[in-house]
């Protein structure tokens, strides 16, 4: 795959112009759009491989835009929004948005962000979690058939919880997913004391996964928000 075509939503002219000089000095080839009505007439007819989105547009919620996207399309969604309030994040995780950048950002943070929206392309791309019966990434290795986890070729005991959570981390690898969407996975609820339960589970799995718990290279922690399973090479 080429350089990804990138579809910028922004009606800010200064970020818009920001953001639209990075990509060209990283040789991105890109859109732009100002509207909401204007952003979904792109994302339909261009079919961008990745959407960079302001949620405050002036004729429509960045939050519509998301889930009309969602209706027709997985393609990649980070939202770059002044909203910082944990809910404003949860709300667009939810409806199906893989990431979340709050204004004011640094260009490193936004091209680093696209780089992980990238490297989820190129998995589904190339494997896709649907068909595959194993699960790479680095040096953890899932076998989806025999519910079992291995780092580094050793078998990891895990409890069940511990299990489905790696799986379900596994197979929304590089996007961040809410406590609250978690939680209704696991446990079919989304009761205050779940969140709970799972923060519990979430330090023993990763105590069994990640060899530096200060720099974790599979479990990203949201603070508020969620986790997210980074792809490694
Ligand atoms: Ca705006």
């Amino acid at each position: 795959m080429s350089k990804p075509f990138v579809l910028v939503v922004e009606d800010d002219e200064a970020i818009k112009n920001l953001i639209s000089i990075t990509l060209e000095t990283q040789e991105y080839k890109f859109h732009t759009a100002s509207r909401g009505s204007q952003a979904i007439l792109e994302a339909v007819s261009h079919n961008p491989d990745i959407v960079i989105l302001d949620l405050g547009l002036p004729d429509m919620d960045g939050i519509e835009i998301i889930k009309k996207i969602r209706s027709w399309s997985t393609m990649p969604i980070i939202v770059v929004s002044a909203r910082s309030m944990d809910q404003d994040k949860i709300e667009a995780l939810d409806a199906g948005a893989d990431d979340y950048l709050t204004k004011p950002f640094s260009i490193e943070e936004l091209l680093a962000r696209l780089r992980v929206a990238i490297r989820r392309i190129h998995y589904y791309q190339s494997e896709g979690p649907q068909q595959n019966l194993h699960f790479t990434n680095g040096d953890l290795k899932i076998d989806y058939v025999a519910g079992c986890a291995f780092l580094k070729d050793v078998e990891l005991h895990l409890t069940p919880i511990e299990y489905k959570l790696l799986v379900l981390l596994s197979k929304n690898v590089g996007k961040v997913l809410t406590h609250n969407y978690i939680t209704k996975e696991i446990w079919g609820s989304t009761w205050e004391n779940d969140v709970a339960s799972l923060r519990v589970f979430m330090a023993t799995l990763r105590k069994k996964i990640e060899t530096d718990s200060t720099q974790p290279k599979y479990i990203q922690t949201h603070i508020g928000v969620g986790y997210r399973m980074l792809k490694n090479e």
